[in-house]
């Protein structure tokens, strides 16, 4: 039997193993999915491990998905541009880095139909926001603001990002910002607001954004949470009657890919 599995720490909560196996399965492949937990000193050695002949590849996953890029032998176009890798394929004996969250979370919202959001708001600046930038490019989005805790890494984010997407307006801003005039400026003919940080996640602990904040969200905006479960954030988004999304159908998609 091949072995498949997810490096990242923590990865108890996944729900790729579930998936992956189910697939397995119903396509008659001799593999098993596992749950690989691998603390940052640890990460050399389990890419090691993926060299041996019983493994197929894997998936990467918080915090890994940057750090593992220089320990690969290829980088495929799909991580170069997000600049991360979440899934790793050994052909002829190289492992080679690649990215499905990008075209994921495109097919997640093509599926649903929003296929061309003119403006898009991205809460969060690390490896799935750039992630959700790039899906947003492919659907033909022409404007995106960015907005972290730290506006000044949102601000490196949008400069980072702003080769690959010619023809899309990157802004930046403050995610926490009390200035509630500016924030419903900055949501101004927003169609979606995609949260790319791991807040809500963990119940007690939501992305800490006002009524008043939530309340500023232009009717019909779709919100989004890439966290795989619902989490306060599209509770609240609902009770504005706001359609809203968990990040389990992105999961789906990047997992098939
Ligand atoms: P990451 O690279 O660690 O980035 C997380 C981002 O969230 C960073 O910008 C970080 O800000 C920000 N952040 C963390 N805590 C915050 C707080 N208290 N307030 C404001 N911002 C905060 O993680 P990631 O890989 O992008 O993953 C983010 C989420 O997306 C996770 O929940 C992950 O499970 C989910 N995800 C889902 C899928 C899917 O298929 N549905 C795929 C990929 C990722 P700093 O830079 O300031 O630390």
């Amino acid at each position: 039997m091949q072995r498949v599995g997810l490096i990242g720490d923590p990865v108890a909560h996944s729900r790729s193993p579930e998936m992956q196996n189910a697939a397995f399965e119903e396509l008659g492949i001799d593999a098993r999915y596992e749950l690989w937990p691998t603390p940052a000193d640890g990460l050399p050695a389990r890419i090691a491990l993926l060299r041996s002949p019983d493994v197929l590849g894997a998936n990467v996953t918080i915090p890994h998905k940057l750090t593992v890029m220089s320990l690969l032998d290829e980088i495929a176009p799909s991580a170069e541009t997000v600049g991360a890798v979440n899934t790793i394929v050994k052909r002829a004996g190289r492992l080679i880095g690649h990215n499905t969250d990008a075209d994921g979370l495109a097919a997640a919202l093509r599926e649903i139909g929003w296929d061309a959001p003119e403006q898009a708001m991205v809460l969060g600046a690390g490896g799935a926001a750039r992630a959700a930038l790039v899906a947003l490019h492919q659907l033909g989005t022409r404007a995106i603001r960015v907005l972290a805790r730290d506006s000044a890494s949102a601000e490196r984010l949008a400069a980072a990002m702003s080769r690959h997407m010619t023809g899309v307006s990157l802004l930046w801003g403050d995610l926490y910002t009390e200035d509630l005039t500016l924030w419903q400026r900055m949501l101004a003919r927003t169609e979606i607001v995609i949260n790319a940080t791991p807040l809500g996640m963990a119940p007690d602990d939501p992305l800490p954004l006002s009524d008043a904040a939530l309340d500023r969200i232009p009717a019909g905006t779709l919100v989004m949470d890439l966290v795989t479960h619902d989490t306060p954030l599209l509770a609240a988004a609902r009770a504005r009657q706001l359609p809203a999304l968990n990040g389990l159908p992105m999961l789906l998609h990047q997992g098939a890919l």
